[in-house]
């Protein structure tokens, strides 16, 4: 099952471009840069570290 990629950040509920900057922690909590350096890199939710999202390629 291919990983679903979340569009929108869970804080701000702002879009996130598939192509765009996105943040993501292991649990796919998923943020988007303004709010990831608001909360120091942490997600709200689980802890985790959170760390660039790789950008999907167009097919
Ligand atoms: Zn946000
Ligand atoms: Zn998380």
């Amino acid at each position: 099952m291919a990983l679903q990629l979340k569009n929108h950040c869970e804080k701000c509920n702002g879009g996130l471009a598939p192509d765009g900057e996105a943040y993501i922690c292991s649990y796919e909590c998923t943020f988007c840069k303004t709010c990831v350096e608001q909360m120091d890199y942490i997600c709200p939710n689980c802890a985790g570290e959170l760390v660039v999202r790789p950008k999907r390629k167009t097919e």
